[in-house]
């Protein structure tokens, strides 16, 4: 089911997201939403990820989709209860845009390259290791997570 995606304003983009219980990962509640934010993310042309509370569930899932790691994949990345376990030294500024701020783009820095740890849908812990584009889409995502919005580190609008 595609879902309504959430415009800046409303409180639930502000609140820092609960961890899913690992033993929940598995249950019919959580691979519905998982399975809403996929189709809603296949919805939006542009779009390259989504966080839950995006949708309006403040738990800690964000989707990728495979056009910005891998176009052969055929399934979203999807990290649950994601963990930062380094960071580069380097940061890289790059453009970045929002689905729940539409039409506002902006160049923000970020870590150059990052590791995280979180969960699969099958939940299943996994790490995972990625630089530029996606380095910068992980640390975005996770930012929802805590309620944080690129605008509020943007250094220059486009
Ligand atoms: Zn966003």
């Amino acid at each position: 089911m595609v879902r309504e995606i959430i415009q800046e304003g409303d409180p639930v983009l502000r609140k820092t997201a609960e961890d899913v219980p690992v033993s929940e990962i598995r249950g019919e509640k959580i691979q519905a939403l998982i399975r809403d934010m996929n189709e809603t993310l296949a919805e939006e042309e542009n779009g390259v990820a989504l966080a839950a509370p995006q949708v309006g569930v403040p738990k800690r899932i964000f989707v990728v989709h495979p056009k910005v790691f891998d176009e052969s994949a055929e399934e979203n990345l999807v990290f649950i209860n994601p963990k930062i376990l380094k960071l580069s030294r380097r940061l890289l500024e790059r453009d970045e845009g929002c689905l729940s701020i539409r039409h506002t783009y902006g160049i923000v820095p970020r870590y150059e390259k990052v590791r995280v740890e979180a969960y699969d849908k099958e939940g299943k812990k996994f790490t995972r290791g990625a630089s530029d584009l996606l380095a910068h889409i992980i640390q975005h995502e996770i930012d929802h997570l805590d309620g944080t919005l690129f605008t509020d580190k943007v250094v220059r609008y486009l």
